[in-house]
């Protein structure tokens, strides 16, 4: 096993290693750091935001710079003032242990005597923004002389800015003989030209594919009308009663909007844009980073830079306006290894571009439909499950009321107690829910459908529809399930069509001709100890409403426990009898009606559970752990 001890790093740097906790190098640390402490060389780092690319280059730093001289000998160049502090917290760290270190971070937006006070002090590694940084260089307030390394991170990004001229005149001021180290999530031709211009012979390093983004990371896109933009996005917050996310709007304007919308309908959401002032963006950031803000909405420049690890998701209001800037969004949730999911909402007309985000991703995104209201109790409802089984009990504080309640309670029987609490919050998710209409529109109507895979299933009859008996609480996601029939049954990923994730199983439509091969191929075979059924379902799931459960639970959150991102939905064009409560627990949720005639139409296909025979275990903590194929 590859250990930060076998990469080449000091004593003093592996003890800061061992404070921050990092138990294994990352796949960037493991292929850049013994490069970089070499000291000698030109370098390239392709990978994403949140693969550990600052301690890729901050470790070797601190371990090449000599903190005995008060000259700068490295400046890292990174695009927003949110990433500047970051990193130099972090270098902060990783130099923990060289006594007289001096890191000095150099931003906008703040007093610029402070930061020239520090540079005075002699600091031996700066961390600077760009339009800051050449404010100190015009001001002939910083000597770049004795630079002996360059870090230029999140290029891509930086150059997306508009810094393109600032870069340039930075490294004119930086001697000749220093190394140049550039970090990217993507290479457009802009970066490959400063590589070019400005680097000698390259040492190039690539985690994932080149433009790719992040595996852990999952992409949907939903053909919807642009007039129901704002119920679908509600409809998806409440889909994922756990979500941690950011959405994004193209304007200040239709940021501002959506976020007092949503905030009035009792959603955890604030706005990032640039009409705030730093000190008001500091304090969203504050409140979404502890998580008091559970939805941020945010416009593309203001995101830039945001590093907060947990986001679940990302959900893109509408299309970014410049295409490019799908990474960067995408690329704020499924970090440090963890996964996440990009929503895009798009319009037919919009949906043509697809292929194009695809392309420069280098990843598929999956067609996915808006749930319905029935879907979204049913996760609603599941969550809810999950938090009674994990609720922390106070007993010190309950226990006086317990006689009570049991001498008032005392005559229900255990069954009956169950069904009262559960529908106590279920019924108001059935009144909210129960007019709620369907708000997917077909890709097909201008022509605009996908000849491939999971969208040819939408709006053709050549696919059969095949129960599995493993869903969400297996921890199957569409795409581990996608991975699983194609390993298991050696056909290709083309002949898949829609994967519906539930929580105790799972639909999957595969070609007609390749069904049995499909339903013998996976029939007992053995996955993480379980035995995999699988059946073709009775009947065809009829087209329209089974498609509406296409966005199964695959998001993870849905079984998670607790709501988190939602409040009270409301006003979303739907009709709703729904009473607003006090408390911002599951409780303010809404309900669907069971009696109403389009019930879940996926499960009216489905064979009963009971006839695949029952499972080993049925939920609990063992449900988070990871799988392993
Ligand atoms: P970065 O890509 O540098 O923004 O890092 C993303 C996150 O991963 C940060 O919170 C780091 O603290 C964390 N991280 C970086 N390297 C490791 C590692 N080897 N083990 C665990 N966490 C890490």
């Amino acid at each position: 096993m590859i250990t930060f001890e076998s990469l080449g790093l000091s004593n003093e740097v592996l003890q800061a290693v061992k404070e921050l906790g990092f138990e294994k190098p990352s796949e960037i640390q493991e292929k850049a750091i013994p490069h970089l402490l070499t000291g000698n060389t030109d370098f390239v780092g392709l990978a994403q935001t949140g693969t550990g690319k600052t301690a890729a280059f901050g470790l070797p730093l601190a371990q090449l710079v000599d903190f005995s001289s008060n000259s700068i000998q490295a400046l890292v160049i990174c695009p927003t003032r949110e990433l500047c502090n970051q990193i130099t917290e972090d270098f902060k760290t990783f130099t923990k242990f060289h006594k007289s270190a001096h890191i000095v971070a150099v931003y906008g937006g703040a007093s610029i005597e402070g930061q020239l006070r520090e540079l005075k002090r002699g600091p031996q590694i700066v961390i600077a923004t760009p339009g800051r940084m050449m404010d100190f260089l015009d001001r002939k307030a910083v000597k770049l002389d004795n630079i002996k390394f360059i870090v230029l991170d999140e290029a891509d990004e930086m150059l997306n800015m508009g810094f393109k001229d600032a870069i340039d005149d930075i490294l004119k001021f930086t001697p000749k003989e220093k190394h140049t180290w550039l970090f990217s999530a993507t290479m457009p031709t802009e970066v490959a030209r400063i590589a070019g211009n400005y680097m000698e012979d390259p040492y190039e390093v690539t985690i994932g594919k080149k433009n790719s983004s992040n595996v852990n990371l999952e992409h949907h896109f939903f053909v919807i009308e642009d007039r129901s933009r704002y119920s679908v996005l509600k409809r998806l917050l409440d889909f994922h009663p756990e979500i941690f996310g950011l959405v994004f709007c193209r304007t200040r304007t239709q940021t501002k909007e959506i976020s007092e919308k949503l905030a009035k309908d009792g959603y955890n959401a604030d706005a990032l844009h640039g009409d705030l002032s730093q000190q008001q963006r500091d304090a969203v950031m504050g409140k979404f980073r502890e998580k008091t803000i559970r939805i941020l909405v945010a416009t593309d420049v203001a995101a830039r830079g945001i590093d907060v690890n947990e986001i679940t998701h990302v959900i893109h209001f509408n299309l970014p306006e410049d295409i490019e800037n799908y990474t960067h969004r995408a690329g704020r949730t499924a970090r440090a290894g963890k996964t996440g999911q990009s929503m895009l909402l798009v319009n037919q007309r919009e949906s043509g571009r697809i292929k194009e985000i695809e392309r420069l991703i280098g990843s598929r995104f999956t067609h996915s439909l808006v749930p319905s209201g029935r879907e979204v109790c049913e996760n609603q409802l599941f969550s809810l499950i999950t938090k009674i089984q994990n609720v922390k009990v106070n007993e010190k504080e309950i226990s006086p009321y317990l006689p009570k309640i049991n001498e008032i309670l005392g005559d229900l029987s255990r069954e009956e107690l169950v069904k009262r609490f559960v529908s106590e919050e279920f019924n108001r998710l059935f009144d909210y829910y129960q007019n709620s209409s369907d708000l997917n529109k077909s890709m097909s109507e201008r022509g605009g459908a996908r000849s491939e895979g999971r969208d040819r299933s939408l709006d053709d009859t050549n696919f059969t529809r095949l129960f599995i008996n493993f869903g969400s609480l297996d921890n199957i996601h569409s795409r581990e399930m996608m991975k699983i029939i194609c390993d298991k049954t050696n056909i290709s990923s083309k002949s898949i069509g829609r994967i519906d994730i539930k929580r105790e199983f799972s639909f999957v439509e595969v070609e007609n001709d390749i069904a049995l091969t499909v339903v013998d191929g996976l029939n007992g075979q053995m996955v993480d100890g379980r035995k995999m059924r699988v059946e073709k379902t009775e009947e065809k799931a009829p087209r329209e409403r089974s498609s509406r459960s296409s966005y199964g639970s695959s998001g993870g959150s849905s079984s998670s426990g607790g709501r988190g991102g939602s409040r009270r939905p409301s006003g979303d064009g739907e009709k709703k009898s729904y009473a607003p409560r006090e408390r911002s627990s599951y409780s303010d949720r809404e309900r669907s009606s069971s009696s109403r005639g389009d019930a879940a139409p996926s499960r009216d296909a489905a064979p009963s559970r009971d006839s695949y025979g029952k499972r080993p275990r049925t939920s609990g903590d063992d449900k988070f752990k990871k799988k392993k194929y």
